[in-house]
C-alpha cells in the first residue's frame, strides 16, 4: 500500500513526501479509505501509530480549500500538548493547500485565539474547556461543522471531560462525520462512542 493509492491530490501527496512518510502505517491504511468515503470511524490506536495523520490527511482532502468564516472541522483532544501537535500536523500537510486552522487551549489569554477565529478558520483544534468557553462567549459559530473528531477519547474520559463532550454534542449540527480515536476501549469510551458515532467502521491496530 502506498499513499498514491488513496485519492489524495497532488498538493497533499507532495506534503506527505516532504514529511518523509514513505508508506502508510497500519492505522492509516485502514482508516483513510473509510474516512474519505464519509463513514464514521472508531480507531483503537496508541500514540505513535500514526493516528494523527490517519484523520488529518482525509479531513484536509475533504475540505480542500478555505471557505467562509465558520469552521468546518472540530478536533477535540485532552491536552494543550496534543492540540499543538495536531495543529502542527495540519500545518505540515496543508503547506500546499489554502486552509486555515487555529489551536485553542487554556492557560493563557484568549485574545490571539479570538483574533484568529474572527479572521475565519476552516479547522479548529481545541481542548474541550477552552472550546466551550469561547463558544459560550460567542466567538465560535458551529453551524458549518462537517467533521467532529474526538482524539484520545479514553484520556478525555479519565480527565473528566464527559459532560463537556456531551455539551459539545448538543450544540454541533446533527448531520456530520464523526471520528473517535482512543488508545483503550473502556466502558466510558464505549458509551461515548455509542452516543457519538453512527454505524462506525471500527479499526483496531
Ligand atoms: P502519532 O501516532 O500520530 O502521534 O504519530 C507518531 C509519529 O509517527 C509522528 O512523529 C509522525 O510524524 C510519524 N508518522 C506518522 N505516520 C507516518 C508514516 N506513514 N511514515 C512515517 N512516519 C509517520
Amino acid at each position: 500500500q502506498t499513499f498514491e493509492n488513496f485519492k489524495f491530490n497532488k498538493q497533499i501527496l507532495n506534503a506527505i513526501t516532504e514529511a518523509g512518510y514513505e508508506q502508510p502505517t497500519e492505522i492509516q491504511e485502514k482508516a483513510i479509505t473509510p474516512i474519505l468515503a464519509g463513514q464514521d470511524v472508531m480507531g483503537i490506536a496508541q500514540t505513535g501509530t500514526g493516528k494523527t495523520a490517519a484523520f488529518v490527511l482525509p479531513i484536509l482532502m475533504k475540505l480542500k480549500y478555505a471557505q467562509g468564516i465558520d469552521a468546518r472541522a472540530l478536533i477535540l483532544t485532552p491536552t494543550r500538548e496534543l492540540a499543538m501537535q495536531i495543529e502542527e500536523n495540519i500545518r505540515l500537510f496543508s503547506t500546499y493547500l489554502d486552509l486555515r486552522s487555529v489551536v485553542l487551549y487554556g492557560g493563557l489569554g484568549p485574545k490571539t485565539q479570538i483574533e484568529t477565529l474572527e479572521k475565519g478558520v476552516d479547522i479548529i483544534v481545541a481542548t474541550p474547556g477552552r472550546f466551550l468557553d469561547l463558544y459560550l462567549e460567542g466567538h465560535i459559530v458551529v453551524k458549518s461543522l462537517k467533521f467532529l473528531v474526538l482524539d484520545e477519547a479514553d484520556k478525555m474520559m479519565d480527565m473528566g471531560f464527559i459532560s463537556k463532550i456531551h455539551r459539545v454534542l448538543e450544540i454541533v449540527p446533527r448531520k456530520r462525520q464523526n471520528l473517535l480515536f482512543s488508545a483503550t476501549m473502556s466502558e466510558l469510551v464505549r458509551k461515548i462512542a455509542g452516543d457519538f458515532l453512527a454505524f462506525p467502521t471500527v479499526i483496531e491496530v
